[in-house]
């Protein structure tokens, strides 16, 4: 059952809940990328607009107790400046002093609570703590995708003490792209799986056999399954615990008729950190693969022209150094361009890499999430799109 939108709830009048995800890069107290906060922009536009008074929170890092260096301060202060009124911070996400504030809230206004997880009552999903966190307000809208799989006291316990509740844009636009992949997608679709770790994405390989056409692999996850066919891999990254698992997913695919293609050439190195490089289809026994080669970008790039539907979680190569970084932005900017290929990229690193290139514009959706998109994408429910669920 899809969740309901936030456009089907009355929001006039009422103080409204707005769970965000505004954990963002600081240093020294200064937000290094905005890009989560301005993604929950229009959810809290939304709320002001309709009359509601918007009580937004978030966590930021992975405190225990109240850290100075871990308040949302600079979060307010960005917010007063994008949506041009004033977003105080209130010194706790529960308490008295923050019950007080909230009641003097206005239609229209907007205020934003201190850092949920200076309360381990937070993660614990902590009955009597949602309570608090319910206490006054009389809807509910989660906007954080990136938190929505774990069942946490702002992300599904609060839910049992409002009953008005519902999904944001950002959380919309989130389960609509991704379901577009697990959901009868528009056949071919292919995945492109790549990043560091096989053992990260094996739910989502074995998910992605089921029901897409093919997977194409890059990354350092490529060298597990290549030695599990027996290709030589040299020193590149391999899991060697999980060669019998790469041996089952390439047969169970063969069996089900799906493709799963593996790179023919990489670009390699002694090590990840050495300057000189060499483009090879055979790595040699002292080197590591840290790319894919041309003529695996080549090969990637024709699978993906015949696609309608694209899934991409995981770099290519070790796309933080410029020599490695070739086959994801090839691939990418490729991939982009193509009219009428639903192109869906998730993952931390994969939008990292890809994400404030020029191109990415195109992409049909990036999503923000991590670990909640690899979820989502495995199939598992996710406790805080569950929790709206009347
Ligand atoms: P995402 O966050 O998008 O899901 P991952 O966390 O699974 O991606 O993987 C990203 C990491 O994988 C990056 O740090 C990248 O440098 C690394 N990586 C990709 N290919 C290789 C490779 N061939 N050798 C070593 N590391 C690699
Ligand atoms: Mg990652």
């Amino acid at each position: 059952m899809p969740a309901r939108s936030i456009t089907s709830l009355q929001l006039g009048g009422k103080k409204v809940l707005v769970r965000c995800d505004f954990n963002v890069p600081l240093a020294e107290g200064k937000i290094q990328d905005s890009e989560r906060i301005d993604a929950s922009l229009d959810t809290i536009r939304y709320v002001t607009e309709r009359g509601g008074a918007a009580v937004l929170c978030s966590h930021l890092g992975r405190p225990k107790e109240r850290t100075p260096e871990l308040s949302l301060k600079p979060v307010a202060e960005y917010l007063t400046n994008v949506l041009g009124k004033k977003v105080a911070l209130a010194p706790d996400c529960i308490g008295d002093i923050t019950g007080k504030m909230i009641e003097m809230l206005k239609p229209g206004d907007a205020i934003l609570l201190e850092n949920l997880r200076f309360h381990p009552e937070e993660e614990a999903n902590d009955r009597d703590f949602s309570h608090e966190l319910a206490r006054g307000k009389q809807a509910y809208v989660n906007d954080a995708f990136g938190t929505a799989h774990r069942a946490h006291a702002s992300t599904a316990g609060v839910t049992r003490f409002i009953a008005e509740r519902a999904a944001g844009f950002l959380m919309m636009r989130e389960l609509e792209a991704l379901r577009s992949v697990t959901v009868n997608p528009e056949h071919p679709a292919v995945a492109i799986l790549g990043g560091a770790k096989v053992s990260d994405k094996m739910g989502v390989i074995k998910s992605f056999i089921a029901k897409l056409d093919a997977i194409l692999i890059g990354g350092a996850m490529a060298y597990t399954f290549l030695k599990a066919k027996g290709v030589g891999v040299g020193r590149s990254r391999v899991e060697d615990d999980k060669l019998v698992l790469a041996r089952e997913l390439l047969d169970e695919a063969a069996a089900k008729g799906k493709r799963i293609v593996l790179p023919v050439d990489h670009v390699v190195a002694i090590s990840a950190d050495e300057e000189s490089t060499a483009t090879v289809t055979q790595i040699p026994v002292d080197m590591m693969g840290l790319d894919i080669g041309p003529a695996t970008v080549d090969s990637f790039i024709a699978e993906l022209s015949r696609a309608k539907t694209v899934i991409w979680n995981g770099p290519l190569g070790l796309f933080e150094r410029e020599p490695f970084s070739h086959g994801t932005m090839r691939v990418g900017e490729a991939l982009a361009n193509m009219p009428g290929v639903k192109s869906i990229i998730g993952g931390g690193d994969t939008a990292a890499a890809v994400g404030h290139q020029p191109w990415s514009k195109q992409f049909t959706h990036i999503s923000t999430g991590g670990g909640a998109t690899l979820e989502f994408l495995e199939g598992i429910e996710l406790p805080g799109v569950k929790a709206l669920e009347s």
